[in-house]
């Protein structure tokens, strides 16, 4: 907040002080920087995360040649005011190498989640016979429908029989089916997860 970054430890960081750059949604870690109270204050302006650039020696908004741009969701201090977390949801891939993360391969388990999503909702638009999950869409919204009710009930029953094995697969047929018909209906996981937010509140 506001008055937390009013409180930034400059001097203790020499000015530049350490930024973590972490997905909004996926949690993954994207990268490291540096700020100075300028491109603090730039950031927060535009809203793109500027870094202040030590071999350019200048200020660097990340993307400005790529178009690769990290759009600022939220920035915390953390517990002792010298290092900064910033959340993003990036526009492109963020490592000049063209990995998500700067840090590739580290994967967390729900950023493998979240990429699965990504990948399912692209193809919505691809050709219904490059792909299963193509295909799936191009069957309609009912054919999808009823096989996350098949897999409900197929995961259900492994349960029931006390078979591990089969539940983790049918669990998985499911989450897959899952994704596709959130999709398919212009939902998410994250939209599912606000509304689970939501209701934890009450
Ligand atoms: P960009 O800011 O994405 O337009 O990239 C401009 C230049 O910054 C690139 O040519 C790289 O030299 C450098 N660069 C871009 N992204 C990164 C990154 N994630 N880590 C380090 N250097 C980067
Ligand atoms: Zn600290
Ligand atoms: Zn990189
Ligand atoms: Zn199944």
């Amino acid at each position: 907040t506001g008055e937390q970054i009013s409180q930034l430890d400059w001097k203790k960081v020499d000015n530049l002080m350490p930024a973590i750059i972490q997905h909004a949604v996926s949690g993954e870690v994207l990268m490291l920087g540096y700020m100075n109270q300028e491109a603090l204050n730039v950031t927060q302006s535009c809203g793109k995360v500027t870094f202040y650039s030590r071999t350019k020696e200048r200020l660097w908004t990340k993307g400005e040649t790529s178009e690769n741009y990290l759009n600022v969701v939220s920035i915390t201090p953390d517990c002792d005011n010298d290092t900064l977390l910033v959340l993003v949801n990036p526009v492109g891939p963020t490592c000049h190498k063209g990995n998500n993360s700067c840090f590739h391969p580290a994967e967390t388990d729900w950023a493998f989640l979240y990429q699965l999503e990504e990948l399912l909702a692209s193809r919505k638009t691809a050709d219904p016979e490059s792909s299963y999950t193509a295909k799936l869409y191009a069957s309609g919204t009912k054919r999808i429908a009823q096989k996350v009710g098949e897999e409900g009930v197929e995961t259900a029953l492994a349960a029931t029989v006390n078979d591990r094995f089969e539940l983790k697969n049918e669990a998985s047929d499911l989450v897959y089916h899952l994704l596709v018909l959130l999709q398919d209906q212009d939902l998410n996981l994250s939209a599912v997860i606000d509304n689970l937010r939501q209701r934890h509140k009450k």
